[in-house]
């Protein structure tokens, strides 16, 4: 048995951890695992998504062969644990690269359609799981199972974001879109207030494939934020020198280093430095995707008690007014992020039963996790998401009641049926019975 922790490192629990690394072996690990078990690739799901306490892991990240790449259309088929960091470095010089990523690229391609993930750019290119074209989906009985949005497709749209709870993915085929270089041409920009973002959402996603905001959270009714779009640049645009990929790490701290005293200066510092910076420029995808990939181990920032991320998505005609409620709540109880992300998605309807994706606005908070400081406010900023007909995002969950897991994702019932019954985690269990 091995402790292992997801992201949000609010605990670490005993598994039976097993690696999976030779594809011809994969199906026989399996039918020998204490079961239900439960996939893990790269353990970036901040909550209990992608843990099984007490029971068997099975470790995907051995999985990381490219089998094939189709140069002439741009399919790739590859094994689950290979990171989208791997295919993108890959084949971003052969002028090809993954239309979707979240803001991390240390993640599994299995993890990616698990969790159907969103990037910056959902309102052009929707979730991950649009550009899967195929899945070999291994179910703990053994058998094995094909499908795609055109061959199988119930079984297709519950496995993509499916939360691993339908069977082992063990390969992906998967759609690259072109690119010219691996440069953007960005643009950042101050705002004001929410009515601003909002603005600067619908006049950005005609002209604008990447777009996201911060917003400084600890300023009550009277937000400021910073709004960031990006293109990608074509083959002659004159960039600056390469980024030198210099990588630190966080070191362990005995105690969190966001706090209700650290916040409001770590903000105002970030967003005066931002805004001094701010214009168009041009970035090399890595910082302008992934930011905080070269910090590794950020996660211990918040100290030995870990933290929440919390993520909520409500409806586009409400939003503005739910993010401001949301707002308020947060300034009034002095928890609060350095991080926190507003966004809009665009209005696509999702592949999988349970995306979480879907026309609206989200907002993405970290919280340190102050034991019932915490879980109070996220009881109040639950009845604006419930009360908004919103839904939290699973893959950044570890607490969210059953009510608001059932409200939120309304075709529950029909994904059920395909639940294979070897498979379990702390989420399923704790939101779905089992
Ligand atoms: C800094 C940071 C930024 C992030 N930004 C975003 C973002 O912008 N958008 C977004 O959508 N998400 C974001 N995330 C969340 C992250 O993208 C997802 O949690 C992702 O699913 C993690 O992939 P993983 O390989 O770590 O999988 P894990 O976290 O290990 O597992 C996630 C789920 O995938 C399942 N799974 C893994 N492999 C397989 C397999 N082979 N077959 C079946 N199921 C499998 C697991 O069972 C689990 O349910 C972010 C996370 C971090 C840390």
């Amino acid at each position: 048995m091995r402790n292992i922790a997801s992201w949000g490192r609010l605990d670490s629990y005993p598994h039976q951890a097993v690696t999976l690394d030779d594809p011809r072996h994969v199906a026989s690990k399996i039918a020998a695992s204490n079961l239900p078990g439960l996939a893990h690739g790269m353990g970036r799901s901040y909550g209990d998504v992608c843990l099984n306490p007490g029971g068997t892991l099975w470790m995907t990240t051995g999985l990381d062969h490219l089998v094939a790449f189709d140069e002439a259309n741009g399919r790739l088929i590859c094994e689950p644990g290979v990171l989208l960091r791997d295919i993108q470095r890959a084949f971003i010089p052969r002028g090809w690269m993954l239309p979707v990523t979240p803001g991390t690229q240390l993640i599994t391609v299995g993890g990616a359609i698990a969790n159907d993930v969103h990037g910056k750019n959902h309102h052009v290119f929707g979730s991950f799981g649009d550009h899967v074209k195929r899945i070999r989906l291994l179910r703990t009985d053994g058998e094995i199972i094909e499908c795609g949005p055109e061959m199988s497709a119930d079984w297709f749209s519950a496995t993509v974001g499916g939360l691993g709870l339908t069977g082992v993915i063990v390969e992906a085929e998967l759609q690259l879109r072109r690119v010219e270089s691996p440069w953007l041409q960005t643009e950042t920009l101050p705002y004001a207030d929410l009515d601003a973002f909002f603005d600067l959402s619908d006049a950005s996603e005609a002209s604008w494939e990447h777009t996201v905001a911060w917003i400084d959270c600890m300023r009550g009714e009277h937000q400021r934020g910073l709004f960031m779009r990006g293109n990608p640049a074509p083959a002659d645009v004159e960039h600056p020198a390469m980024p030198k990929g210099k990588k630190s790490t966080m070191p362990v701290v005995p105690v969190s280093l966001v706090n209700r005293w650290s916040l409001p200066p770590f903000n105002t510092a970030y967003y005066t430095l931002k805004r001094w910076k701010a214009g168009a420029a041009v970035e090399h995808y890595e910082p302008f995707l992934y930011p905080l990939d070269n910090l590794r181990e950020w996660n211990r920032m918040y100290g030995p008690n870990g933290f929440y991320q919390y993520q909520s998505l409500v409806p586009r005609a409400i939003g503005r007014d739910a993010v401001q409620a949301m707002l308020k709540e947060i300034a009034r109880s002095g928890e609060g992020s350095f991080l926190a992300v507003l966004k809009t998605f665009g209005n696509r309807s999702a592949p999988g039963i349970l995306s979480f994706p879907q026309p609206g606005v989200t907002l993405a908070l970290d919280f340190p996790n102050h034991g019932e400081r915490t879980h109070t406010l996220f009881a109040r900023l639950d009845a604006i998401v419930r009360e908004a007909k919103g839904r939290l995002y699973p893959a950044k969950d570890a607490r969210m009641p059953r009510d608001l897991f059932e409200s939120g994702y309304p075709r529950l019932a029909e994904f059920m049926q395909y639940r294979d019954s070897g498979i379990s985690s702390a989420l399923s269990r704790r939101l779905m019975g089992s």
